[in-house]
């Protein structure tokens, strides 16, 4: 494919019928003078992905995209100007009162069948992508340690089980010097109980622990939180199996020296390893993908190339059964009308609504509202402020009816939800990560515009870019290009099918993403709204 030069014809894209405002689509951006095939003529230099007047905006009068006011020009702004960030006030946040309940009843589409993928089956009925062995950590006092195990365990024991995928260790900076009674400190709690249940480790449950730490073992998964436990004797490795629970515990009067508590994590991930490495894929329907959107590093193009993707792909999972999740909660809040009008039923609207005001109340704590979001790299890429960002984010869910809310930390099996549903987030890359893996994924996607390495150890993250220019620059990085739809190249309709065939081919382990063929692993981030002590 060849990208528009700015030589070419100029383009730009124009959200909705009644937008007063389009962006510049040519790599390069445009020079002052460039004429549109409108006729219109840009009196300023215009970047790539920034937007122009495309009629003369009075001062106070509303600047609108996506059919939406994304902002109220201080000036008076003539045709064919650059429509920056300075150039605008921001709209105030809609209120949570007299929100449209439940109003919108999408057609119903037509279920998609016959599609299947190579999955993992587990004895709780959720499906693996991947099997992977995990080993869950109660404090970050014993991360260098399970490092060490970890890295010896891939030397001498992985080579031995080749149907084990990876392991490794669930390190976080929680467990100690936390006001683990605080009521928020269920989230961080709750979100690391759930990681361990991720469908992609299997059930096969190990816990390493430092001993004094405020989070015990049976704190963090108390019994009956672990499906499937067998009866083993495992007290002459060190370990104890309260409650059918294997932990190492480092300050266990058993070990003698560094070698013995290896020793003992080497021992128990063994058991675990030959448990999983009589594991199989085996073909199941579609429906039991569970997958996580997010977008990271966006630019204007986000919301016009491959969030719009994601969301045809959102419609098509959802339709073929699967279950989807949409979260970052700073990115979604300014069309909370959008969403609650979607919901399936009032209760699912309410609660949308008690996420939404639980978080507007964090962010004033620390005297701050969802306008903090935008990033330096949003503004450079086109994005004025936080109402742009937040139309062009919510694209990502598609179409359908919105069947469930998560708060977070929260799992989609447990509450037994299916379809789209919205799992609250901070939209912090690797905190909506971390919560999205809680909530029981076992495929991530994410959409770059600016560009992000991005990637998880525990699932598989498919990287969409929203423009060429980003996927020809990072060809090894990038999964799906979404920029064809810009280039003219592809429509919306054909990048959302593929992703939704590559998604299938990943999950059944046909194929890999550039971020697992590298291995290239954020840390989990906690979302620990509680008190620090
Ligand atoms: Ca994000």
């Amino acid at each position: 494919m060849t990208p528009v030069s700015p030589a070419q014809q100029p383009l730009s894209i124009k959200m909705h019928e009644a937008d007063n405002v389009a962006i510049v689509v040519n790599d390069g951006g445009l020079p002052a003078g460039t004429v549109f095939p409108s006729g219109l003529v840009l009196r300023d230099k215009v970047t790539q992905g920034h937007k122009v007047a495309l009629e003369d905006l009075p001062q106070g009068g509303t600047v609108r995209r996506y059919n939406v006011p994304i902002g109220y020009a201080v000036k008076d702004i003539p045709a064919g100007s650059w429509v920056h960030e300075r150039l605008l006030d921001m709209p105030d946040a809609r209120g949570l009162d007299n929100l449209p309940i439940a109003t919108v009843k999408p057609e119903p589409q037509p279920p998609l069948e016959g599609y299947t993928f190579e999955g993992y089956r587990n004895a709780d009925g959720s499906v693996g992508s991947r099997n992977i062995l995990a080993i869950t950590t109660t404090v970050q006092c014993v991360a260098g340690v399970v490092d060490f195990a970890v890295r010896r365990i891939k030397d001498e024991l992985l080579p031995r089980f080749p149907n084990v995928d990876d392991v490794i260790g669930l390190e976080h900076h929680y467990g100690c010097g936390v006001a683990i009674d605080a009521p928020d400190a269920i989230i961080p709690i709750r979100t690391l109980r759930n990681i361990t249940l991720n469908p992609n480790f299997g059930g096969e449950v190990m816990v390493v622990s430092l001993g004094c730490e405020k989070l015990q073992p049976e704190r963090l998964l108390p019994p009956g939180t672990i499906p499937i436990m067998d009866e083993r004797n495992v007290a002459d490795i060190g370990m104890t199996a309260d409650a059918g629970l294997d932990v190492v515990c480092l300050q266990s009067d058993h070990h003698v020296g560094f070698m013995s508590m290896i020793d003992s994590i080497m021992q128990t991930a063994e058991l675990h390893l030959e448990k999983l490495n009589a594991r199989r894929r085996e073909t199941v329907p579609a429906s039991e993908l569970v997958v996580g959107v997010q977008c990271g590093g966006s630019d204007a193009f986000s919301g016009v190339t491959a969030n719009p993707a994601v969301g045809f792909c959102t419609d098509l999972l959802v339709r073929a059964g699967a279950t989807v999740m949409f979260s970052e909660t700073t990115e979604v809040r300014d069309g909370i009308d959008q969403l609650t009008s979607r919901a399936s039923t009032p209760e699912v609207a309410q609660a949308m609504i008690r996420e939404m005001a639980w978080y507007d109340a964090y962010l004033e704590k620390g005297r701050v509202d969802r306008s903090a979001n935008t990033t330096p790299g949003n503004k450079k890429g086109g994005l004025s402020n936080i109402v742009e960002k937040a139309m062009g984010s919510i694209v990502k869910s598609g179409s359908s009816p919105i069947s469930g809310v998560l708060s977070p930390g929260e799992k989609v099996q447990l509450k037994g939800l299916k379809g789209l549903v919205y799992a609250a987030t901070p939209a912090s890359d690797f905190i909506c990560g971390t919560l999205q893996l809680a909530a029981g994924i076992n495929l991530h996607v994410f959409t770059t515009g600016r560009g992000t390495p991005y990637g998880l150890a525990e699932v598989p993250v498919l990287k969409v870019a929203t423009r060429t220019d980003l996927a020809r620059r990072w060809h090894d990085l990038m999964d799906i290009n979404a920029g064809r739809i810009a280039d003219g190249d592809a429509t919306i309709e054909d990048v959302g099918r593929e992703l939704f065939q590559f998604m299938l081919d990943v999950a059944s382990g046909r194929k890999k993403t550039w971020a697992e063929h590298w291995k290239l692993h954020n840390s989990l981030v906690l979302f620990n709204p509680a008190p620090v002590t």
